[in-house]
């Protein structure tokens, strides 16, 4: 059974690139009937807080990217990583190493000094333990120093390192804590993970962590390093391009369904497919369609991606977000009677928006209510020849059939009647229903605030 994992060191917020890595992991499980699981790298004490860990659990969630089981703290399984590292002594694939830090620093200045590079072996690697002193020591891993290390990597393919250029690590701190590059390979084993689907920016240590499995005699997960992102000019990316931050695109209002779209290509692709429902991705979604070269981001196809997912999207769960997204925004929650009207308009709502608040601003009219005071623009056309012609229009539509059939006749004869085109009649109506001059259509309008409400709203307008 496939295991996948998102392992965030819980620093700040929810990167995209944390997002996406995520996702990648989450629909690779999620398509094969698999786990994922999510692990806190928090062993580093003075950086990981635990705002940060809330903060990345929201960006998971708001993404619809659900985790089996409990949240693994890596820091809470640290005397598990230092019996690992003991474990390593007593296979002789470890040894104590007394070298104190003072030591191996002047080893390395003098290295460089040198012009070489500095690779630390330790005096310690092959003396005799009768030789050894009552002083703190730290657990380093016996390396090959001979051959190359292979990572099989599904991106980036064969990855050689020389064995040559790679210290013996230390596994285990002399004050008994261990190294991330331990807990890793203890955490990933111990939680069953089959994939290890990650940024390339670890490629490097995955030649060490190979090295510990290796040590403890244990499978090696399958390696997909994935390139990282990159802004729209092909520089890594960076605030300077925009945001950064999936809680950020949460709050410009993009549905979550679009940006996991969105994401799912960044970096992957299928064929020529660019739309999809989340169970498509799930099913579609494998490592061979990840790409080589870093995916730029582009802002543009994000809108147009999370416009399709608007439109395809179901009524009631898109109404369902669209309130989430007023309450974070700080925004008037719905009356209930609106919350009807939103209903009842979303199917045109929905079909041209591409973020929350532009669907919120087709859906003014019916978040106002009377008296509506229109904006600068739309009362020029309240002039005294147009509201002339809504006090005609007004007492018909009073005892009119409500229906698109019904009214559509009554307006267009109204208008021919006064010699105007239906443009020209349509933009006091606009004024009065909404109080701005670009609104969805009148009929859609009238249809969704209602009778009452329509011809209350056109005698308001001219009074
Ligand atoms: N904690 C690491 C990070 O946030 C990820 C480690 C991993 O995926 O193996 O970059």
């Amino acid at each position: 059974p496939v295991v996948t994992r998102f392992a965030p060191s819980p620093t700040g917020y929810l990167h995209i690139g944390g997002g996406r890595t995520a996702l990648f992991n989450w629909l690779y499980a999620r398509g094969r009937g698999g786990k994922f699981l999510l692990r806190i790298e928090d062993t580093d004490r003075e950086r990981s807080t635990p705002e940060a860990t809330a903060a990345i659990l929201r960006g998971l969630t708001w993404l619809g990217l659900d985790w089996d089981g409990e949240v693994v703290s890596q820091f809470a399984r640290k005397d598990r990583h230092a019996e690992v590292a003991h474990q390593m002594l007593a296979r002789g694939t470890a040894y104590k190493c007394f070298s104190t830090q003072e030591e191996i620093a002047a080893f390395r200045a003098a290295e460089e000094a040198a012009g070489r590079y500095p690779v630390f072996l330790s005096p310690w690697r092959d003396a005799d333990p009768a030789t050894y002193p009552d002083a703190p020591y730290s657990i380093r891993m016996r390396a090959p120093r001979t051959g190359e290390t292979v990572i099989d990597d599904q991106v980036q393919g064969r990855v050689t390192i020389q064995n040559a250029t790679l210290d013996d690590m230390i596994v285990l701190r002399s004050d008994g804590t261990p190294t991330y590059m331990l807990a890793v390979v203890v955490d990933d084993h111990d939680m069953e993970v089959t994939h290890v689907i990650r940024g390339d920016d670890h490629l490097n240590n995955a030649a060490r962590q190979q090295m510990v499995y290796d040590a403890m005699g244990w499978d090696i997960p399958v390696w997909a390093h994935i390139p990282l992102i990159h802004g729209p000019d092909g520089k890594k990316l960076s605030k300077r391009h925009g945001a950064t931050g999936v809680e950020e695109y949460q709050a410009m209002g993009y549905p979550a369904a679009g940006m996991r779209n969105y994401l799912t290509r960044l970096g992957w692709a299928h064929g020529d497919a660019e739309i999809f429902t989340t169970e498509e991705a799930k099913r579609m979604f494998d490592l061979s369609g990840i790409g080589k070269a870093p995916a730029r981001l582009d802002f543009k196809k994000l809108e147009n991606t999370c416009g399709h997912h608007m439109a395809m999207a179901d009524d009631a769960a898109l109404l369902h977000e669209l309130t989430a997204y007023m309450v974070a925004a700080g925004l008037p929650a719905l009356t209930a009677a609106q919350a009807e009207m939103m209903a009842k308009a979303m199917p045109f709502l929905k079909s041209s928006a591409k973020t929350f608040p532009e669907l919120i601003q087709k859906a003014h009219f019916i978040l106002i209510s009377r008296p509506i005071v229109p904006d600068e623009k739309s009362a020029t056309a309240l002039d005294t020849v147009s509201c002339g012609i809504l006090k005609i229009l007004t007492p018909q539509l009073q005892n009119a059939s409500w229906t698109k059939e019904a009214l559509e006749p009554i307006l267009t004869q109204v208008a021919a009647d006064n010699g105007l085109g239906f443009g020209k009649l349509a933009a006091p109506l606009r004024a009065a229903i909404a109080g701005k001059s670009v609104t969805p259509s009148v009929y859609d309008m009238m249809l969704v605030i209602g009778q009452d409400e329509t011809v209350a709203r056109l005698k308001d307008a001219c009074m």
